[in-house]
């Protein structure tokens, strides 16, 4: 038992289940000694180099285990050893957007005043719509600059989209690790992928944590807005427990989600079914599929998360296959995370932070795998050689999983390439179908029956439940709220008589001044960045240099350009282009991330990482027009 007051053993244990690249990067920041630095990246280190580490670790813990944090070292410090992290030389680009993924800051990315802040007009305040991450994130934001500000929230606790999704199995697919806010370092994950519940809870705990739970309203929902040109206010008409409200705010953050309008699958003969229609976004608490005949149609992320939990209590299940998905696995899936490694994160100073920092690492420079290399192809590959050989990997797996079922093979195998769309991770799927008691079918449904489902060649599929697994209305952004522009235009009208939602950046459109959206049209970054969570954050706290600039300015209101938009938007549309996911080769037809119609990309924003990281992080002021009491702002 050394000076941390654990034994070697246990020390040892933790050492064991963790990245090694993290604790060494820990160990090097702790100990300065150029031996660790010297040591190639761990996927390439010798047994013998690996073994010496452990044991450096184990014994450098043994005696000075603490609960301290370590500070931010100085820049060239941290260049250094981020470049030792990845074994890159990194750019300015790649280092400016990845620092603060290291979390050694209080609250990093966020924005927060340089020298005395300007005194706020009493009269100043922001509204935000929704209290899931993104609500919560920018309320964390406004509290910081101490804008008073009031989350409104037609749920009755935070969470978002983690509440109404409560179907079997529910979890996170991206490592908590990365998916948790990096200002709040104190959360250890009871599984590397945390269930729902956790999740919920997760929120909860940092809502009420920093304060923003007590400025929350909770079953308040936003029902419209309109935009009072002549006084520069938001006028919000709210529906409450108390009945109709209306509040006023200077500036409207919707924070209202992407997940939030089911897609409700309506074959013919619905109401003839004698069965039970579930969605996971409506799953009924009380619901058994014990020894009942289950159908899950579609194979997402949330089709795919649920079919061996269900397969495991139903007496027959029906997996209804539209388009097969790329399925992989993730290492620690369904693990719990072991309490030696909770200890490891309190006790290893810097650990922590390395261990965010190496989970999300492959996520840096994935640019390359979503974008189509015209001389590969020419040369005969199918899209560039890293997708090529992922398309390989992935389907070596299925042939592992599957025990090599030719009749499940044949059927599950996308013909588009991976990275077009969502990569879903695998819970057990393939597996579950080689099962008796589970049945793929890859016939189109046509119609309900009394007692089940008819497929196209004729048959009937008895059941007594069908899981409509068909996700969410995406595109339905901020829905079913009415938001009113100057002159009373509705956003949905405005991007209707156009093609489709846009916004500048994602997060603002003109004619609707003092208005930001979080998780807006185009904002979900194609490639080559940090987890969702961190944009969430980036994304608010670009809101929160935008509040900065109007109250440092003295402006009433703040808009984007109709230039810059449509600027941005031409430019979106070209880089799109690039994309595989618009092409056929990415299976443009079938992904509903593509608006087919219009031909354009809907919901990513196809950028390189970096660069649309750094549109939040540097904003384009010339893109932006402040006013004061309607006159322009002078330079
Ligand atoms: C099943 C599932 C699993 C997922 N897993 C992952 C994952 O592993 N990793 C990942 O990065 N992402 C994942 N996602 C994506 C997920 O949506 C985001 O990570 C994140 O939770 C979105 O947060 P949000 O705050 O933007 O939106 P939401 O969580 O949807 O929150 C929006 C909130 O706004 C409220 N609201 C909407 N309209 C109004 C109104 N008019 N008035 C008042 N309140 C309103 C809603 O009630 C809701 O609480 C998953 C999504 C789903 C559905």
């Amino acid at each position: 038992m050394g000076a941390a007051g654990v034994d070697r053993a246990f020390i040892r244990k933790a050492i064991d289940a963790v990245d090694l690249n993290a604790v060494r990067l820990a160990l090097y920041q702790n100990t300065g000694d150029p031996a660790h630095a010297a040591l190639p990246l761990a996927p390439k280190m010798s047994e013998d180099q690996r073994e010496a580490l452990k044991q450096q670790a184990v014994d450098w813990l043994t005696e000075n285990a603490s609960t301290a944090r370590l500070p931010e070292p100085d820049e060239a410090k941290l260049r250094e050893l981020m470049c030792l992290a990845t074994g890159e030389d990194l750019g300015d680009l790649e280092f400016e957007a990845r620092r603060e993924q290291i979390a050694f800051k209080d609250y990093p990315f966020l924005a927060r005043w340089d020298g005395e802040p300007p005194a706020i007009p009493a009269d100043f305040n922001v509204v935000i719509v929704g209290s899931g991450f993104s609500g919560v994130v920018m309320a964390v934001q406004c509290q910081l600059l101490g804008i008073p500000y009031v989350v409104i929230e037609k749920g009755e606790e935070p969470g978002g989209t983690w509440n109404i999704n409560r179907y079997p199995d529910v979890r996170v697919d991206t490592i908590s690790l990365t998916y948790e806010l990096s200002f709040e370092k104190d959360w250890r994950w009871a599984e590397y992928f945390g269930r729902g519940e956790e999740v919920r809870e997760y929120l909860n705990h940092v809502s009420h944590k920093f304060g923003v739970y007590e400025n929350t309203r909770f079953r308040h929902a936003l029902t419209e807005a309109k935009f009072e040109e002549g006084r520069a206010r938001w006028l919000l008409d709210l529906d409450t427990p108390e009945g109709p409200q209306r509040i006023e705010a200077s500036v409207l953050v919707t924070a209202m989600g992407l997940f939030a309008n089911p897609k409700i699958v309506d074959f013919p003969g619905r109401d003839d079914f004698a069965g039970e229609i579930v969605h996971p976004a409506r799953w009924p608490a009380d619901l058994s599929l014990k020894d009942k005949r289950v159908a899950v149609i579609g194979n997402g992320s949330t089709g795919i998360q649920m079919v061996g939990a269900i397969a495991e209590q139903a007496e027959h299940t029906c997996v209804f296959q539209r388009t097969p998905q790329w399925i992989a696995p993730r290492d620690k899936y369904g693990q719990p995370m072991e309490p030696e490694v909770h200890w490891l994160m309190d006790n290893f100073p810097g650990f922590w932070n390395w261990a965010r920092y190496m989970a999300g690492a492959p996520l840096f420079d994935t640019h390359s795998l979503v974008c189509v290399d015209p001389e590969w192809q020419a040369r005969g590959g199918k899209v560039n050689p890293v997708s090529d050989a992922m398309r390989d990997d992935l389907k070596s797996y299925i042939e592992r999983e599957t025990g090599g079922r030719r009749d499940i093979i044949d059927r599950v195998l996308p013909d588009y390439a991976p990275m077009s769309r969502r990569p879903v991770v695998d819970n057990g799927w393939y597996r579950a179908l080689t099962r008796d008691d589970v049945e793929l079918v890859t016939d189109p449904i046509e119609r309900f029956s009394e007692s089940g489902l008819i497929t196209a060649d004729g048959k009937e599929h008895p059941l007594d439940v069908v899981v409509t697994a068909t996700g969410f209305d995406v595109v339905k952004y901020l829905w079913p709220a009415k938001i009113r522009g100057r002159q009373g235009i509705a956003i949905h009208d405005k991007w209707e008589e156009a093609d489709g939602p846009r916004a500048y950046i994602g997060s603002m459109v003109p004619g609707f001044p003092n208005m930001f959206m979080l998780y807006g049209p185009n904002s979900q970054p194609v490639s080559s960045g940090p987890a969702q969570s961190t944009w969430f954050t980036i994304w608010s706290s670009f809101i929160g240099r935008c509040l900065m600039k109007m109250l440092r300015e003295g402006a009433s209101t703040i808009e984007v350009t109709p230039q810059a938009y449509e600027d941005y938007n031409k430019a979106l549309d070209k880089e799109a282009l690039n994309l595989v996911m618009m092409t056929k080769e990415g299976g443009i037809e079938r992904n509903y991330y593509v608006d087919n119609e219009h031909g354009r990309v809907l919901v990513n924003a196809p950028w390189y990482g970096p660069v649309f990281q750094n549109m939040f992080a540097d904003p384009d002021w010339q893109a932006l027009e402040l006013t004061r009491q309607s006159e322009p702002v002078g330079p």
